[in-house]
């Protein structure tokens, strides 16, 4: 898929509405349409990069970057003491749907190891 089909490139730009919960120079968090926990938020970089792979691959720091913004949200959703998951879906054998980098953060709820 190309940057300019990107979903989550559209979100970035304000094409498509999403709720924001926090924002850096290089990263946008937002809550996932689709929660699957009490706290579930995607953390994304705004330059596109397929996934986490292709990112860590170009040595652009933004895998460091999502991970240390992940860790914010989690402190600000008051989930960092119980523990949260991190997950980079990689690939659709993965469950990856949107092929844009995204860490979901997980938390609120008890979560089970191995993971479905
Ligand atoms: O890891 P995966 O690619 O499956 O995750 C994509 C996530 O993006 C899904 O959890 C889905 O609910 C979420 N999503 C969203 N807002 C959209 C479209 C998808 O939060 N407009």
């Amino acid at each position: 898929m190309s940057e300019n089909d990107c979903l989550f490139c559209k979100i970035v730009q304000g094409e498509v509405p999403a709720e924001i919960v926090r924002e850096g120079e290089r990263t946008v968090a937002f809550r996932d349409i689709n929660p699957q926990a009490p706290t579930h938020v995607l953390v994304i970089p705004r330059e596109h990069h397929p996934d986490a792979a292709s990112a860590a691959a170009a040595g652009t720091g933004l895998v460091d970057e999502v991970t240390r913004e992940a860790h914010e949200v989690a402190k600000a959703e008051g989930v960092d003491g119980t523990g949260y998951r991190l997950v980079f879906n990689t690939g659709s054998g993965a469950g990856q749907t949107v092929f844009h980098l995204h860490a979901h953060v997980l938390g609120g709820r008890g979560l089970n190891w191995p993971p479905g």
